[in-house]
């Protein structure tokens, strides 16, 4: 079956080509430009030798892209580079540079002042960081008030586009779109009460045009806007309010002034579900639209009575059939069924991921220590733009033109399917027998009674868990890698480093200790590598900021637990000290959001596995003689859905697991979790329903807006706000510490509230922890004796 020749010619521009990708990793294979990056910023590198290793890396992600299927020609081929973060580029391109950056950038042209915004400098607070959507990649937060200037600047798009040229490639330019741009802006703090930067879109929106007319003179047949704001429940405004903010801005753009040029449309809503939106999208007048129909679905109504071919005509649909925040191979024959079916009803479709594959590592062939058979299962960025190139060979040829690739990917998927470890007989008989008794503890007041013989006093200090990760640590870990010493000196060493953490708590003074988690590379990873269904990768980074990059887990199988995980550290560091001793566990829902986690199942039930895991864990902490468990929850807010109506059943099941996870510890016990942020409005029920013993969260920058929606909300367990924010090496005085736990008090009873550091310390140093730490001892003192 051959698709139907489509004409999409509004702008007298040839078709998108029938395979694309949103996006590319940007980091590098061996994370080069990180590395350049990070020697330019040390002064190793001048800034044209910067210039010229981003270049490289561009030219060779072009051409490996187009070795992979894309076609070189038709604007296939995104132009996905950054050297710091993407939002952070559409700011500097709309000349938006905040009015408190005026000094350092006034074009912004030079790295040295693109950089000073997505970091500071010594006079300049960076931009503020937060997550995109609900991954766990972090974006330069824009800041605009009503006199922020505004001036488009296309040199670096258009610098890139002659590059790739120069290669034979014609490459399509990436943008965040205006509506997603200024709805995720904040107001800058000079900005009028009642400013909202999206009351700037029409501004914005003009200047979008001087870049797409810009782009149109250097040769662009296609420019895409990534506007993920379609699909997200979560911002400012109303989705449906979203919708006819795009619909202004596009029917603008895509209607210039007579005369003026502009390349070709392809609006893309990544990341979620725009099916409801996708008819009213088609009319607009841009050349194509993508749709994640991973995440999302189809309008099937639409389809099935020609509206939305309707719509479509004259407008491409790339239909975003290849996952782009998953590792799994796709499943392909179902892939181009849900292609063909969109084809069939006479939309000119294009082959596409869900969203830009920067969001997964670059190749599995970089693999070598992976398991053969688990490496057959899996997809990276490469393997991913095979498929699309494959798909889109099916969509045009017919399914026989690939059967050979369908036949590949069907028996990988059936060998996954059957693999031993994939499924667990033990695991899932376990996780059946589960019953809601499992997931409750005697009630609150029962357990404050029970948890008296831990002799807590009120105001209690304690921190988050991890200590400063040393030079000396990682040093020794790295040398325990590559085997240079062996376990028995590892061990030993890390003893010691326990022993000095301790010392250092009682010398401070704090009354609930931690071991300071010195053996953990990462929170997530260290649970990979001893919990059975796992598997770790070498070469598979993934940004999370500007040079940050993690390197996500695979759980690709039942999870269950060996043996004790934790159990000998804490209970040598507890044997150290009469103080109690944290145990420390990172919970079941961020083990989840900090991995690549299997599609085959829907992850409550992956969630499930990880909390009995966790349960026995805690079983043996407390036989073992320790008398607080934490369980940290940081990703319990990244993983709400973008979409409302997903949300209570995510929180439902999210919420369930950690109590599956904490249920078993007896009223003695007392239960801790943490939370690493402050924003809490659209969970806080479900912070509540954790049922924890005390609830430590980041509160410290905010100065204690945590407090007053818990005191609103009747919070009764113990909550620890941050007096000490850890993200900077500033040493808070003991009189700041206690202005916030005066604060704090003065809205939750004494004996609930505990007082501790925003989050763990291991990204500081001794000098300044130390310092902190005492004069938080010393502000807890303070109101205390009060
Ligand atoms: N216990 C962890 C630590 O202190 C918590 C880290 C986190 O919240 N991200 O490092
Ligand atoms: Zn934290």
């Amino acid at each position: 079956m051959t698709a139907p020749a489509h004409p999409v010619t509004p702008t007298g521009v040839a078709p998108l080509p029938q395979a694309t990708i949103l996006g590319y990793p940007r980091i590098g294979r061996r994370r080069e430009l990180k590395r350049a990056v990070e020697a330019f910023w040390k002064g190793k590198i001048s800034e044209e030798q910067l210039r010229v290793t981003a270049r490289e890396l561009r030219a060779a992600t072009r051409a490996r892209l187009v070795e992979l299927g894309l076609p070189a020609t038709g604007g296939a081929v995104p132009e996905s580079f950054s050297f710091y973060d993407q939002v952070l580029d559409a700011t500097l391109a709309l000349g938006a540079i905040p009015s408190r950056f005026a000094d350092v950038a006034e074009t912004g042209s030079d790295l040295a002042s693109y950089f000073a915004l997505a970091r500071g400098d010594e006079s300049h607070q960076p931009l503020e960081m937060t997550k995109w959507f609900d991954t766990n990649y972090h974006y330069s937060v824009p800041e605009l008030s009503a006199a922020t200037p505004l001036a488009a600047n296309a040199a670096a798009l258009v610098a890139q586009l002659a590059e790739a040229a120069e290669q034979g490639i014609e490459s399509r330019p990436v943008l965040v779109g205006p509506v997603t741009y200024l709805l995720l802006a904040k107001a800058a703090d000079d900005a009028a009460e009642g400013f909202a930067p999206i009351d700037r879109l029409d501004e914005v929106v003009a200047v979008y045009g001087e870049l797409l007319a810009a782009l149109a003179a250097a040769g662009a047949r296609w420019v895409q806007l990534d506007e993920p704001a379609l699909v997200s429940d979560s911002l400012s405004v109303p989705r449906a309010e979203v919708l006819a903010l795009v619909e202004r801005a596009y029917t603008t753009l895509g209607a210039p002034a007579v005369g003026a040029a502009r390349p070709a449309i392809l609006l893309t809503a990544p990341y979620g579900d725009s099916s409801a939106a996708l008819t009213r999208l088609g009319a607009l007048p841009v050349e194509a639209v993508q749709a994640d129909l991973v995440r999302g679905t189809l309008p099937e109504e639409a389809l099935a009575d020609g509206s939305l071919a309707a719509a479509f005509a004259g407008t491409q649909l790339v239909a975003g059939v290849v996952d782009g925040r998953n590792i799994w191979r796709t499943d392909l024959r179902a892939a181009l069924a849900l292609a063909q079916r969109i084809s069939d009803a006479g939309i000119a479709t294009v082959i596409g991921t869900s969203n830009s594959l920067q969001h997964v590592p670059h190749d599995v062939a970089d693999e070598t220590k992976l398991d053969a058979r688990l490496a057959s299962w899996l997809a990276f960025a490469d393997q991913k733009v095979t498929q699309v190139a494959t798909l889109a060979r099916g969509l045009a040829e017919g399914a026989a033109a690939i059967e050979a690739e369908l036949a590949d990917t069907e028996a990988a998927l059936a060998d996954r399917a059957g693999a031993p470890g994939v499924r667990d007989a033990r695991v899932r008989e376990r996780a059946a027998a589960v019953t809601s008794a499992d997931r409750s503890r005697a009630d609150e007041g029962a357990r404050r009674d029970a948890q008296r013989g831990i002799g807590v006093p009120e105001l209690a200090t304690t921190t988050i868990g991890s200590f400063p990760q040393t030079t000396e640590i990682r040093t020794a870990r790295a040398a325990f890698v590559r085997g240079e010493i062996d376990q028995a000196a590892y061990d030993g060493f890390l003893r010691e480093e326990i022993a000095r953490v301790i010392r250092l708590q009682e010398e401070i003074g704090l009354d609930v200790l931690v071991h300071g988690e010195a053996e953990r590379n990462d929170m997530v990873q260290y649970f990979a590598e001893l919990l059975d269904g796992f598997a770790v990768t070498e070469n598979g980074w993934v940004q999370s900021y500007g040079t940050r990059a993690t390197r996500p887990s695979i759980l690709w199988g039942d999870v269950s637990r060996p043996a004790p995980m934790t159990v000998a550290w804490s209970a040598y560091a507890q044997s150290l000290t009469e103080k109690p001793v944290k145990g420390m566990l990172t919970g079941p829902v961020t083990i989840l959001a900090w991995s690549f986690v299997r599609d085959d199942q829907p992850l409550a039930d992956t969630a499930e596995q990880v909390a009995l895991a966790l349960r026995d864990e805690i079983d043996d902490l407390v036989a073992a003689g320790i008398t607080i468990v934490q369980v940290d929850e940081p990703a319990l807010r990244e993983l709400l859905p973008l979409d409302a109506d997903r949300q209570a059943a995510y929180l439902d099941w999210s919420v369930g697991s950690f109590r599956l996870a904490t249920s078993g510890a007896a009223s003695e016990v007392q239960i801790h979790t943490h939370l690493c942020y402050s924003e809490f409005g659209e969970i806080i029920g479900a912070v509540d329903g954790l049922d924890a013993d005390v609830t430590s969260i980041e509160a410290a920058r905010s100065r204690m807006d945590v407090v007053d929606p818990l005191g609103d909300h009747g919070y009764s367990r113990g909550i620890g706000p941050g007096v000490y924010d850890i993200h900077s090496p500033r040493v808070p005085s003991a009189a700041e510490q206690e202005e916030l736990i005066r604060i704090a008090a003065a809205r939750i009873p004494g004996e609930q509230l505990w007082v501790n550091p925003d989050c763990g310390l291991k990204t500081r140093g001794y000098e300044e922890t130390v310092a902190s730490l005492t004069n938080l001892v010393q502000a807890a003192r303070a109101v205390r004796g009060a």
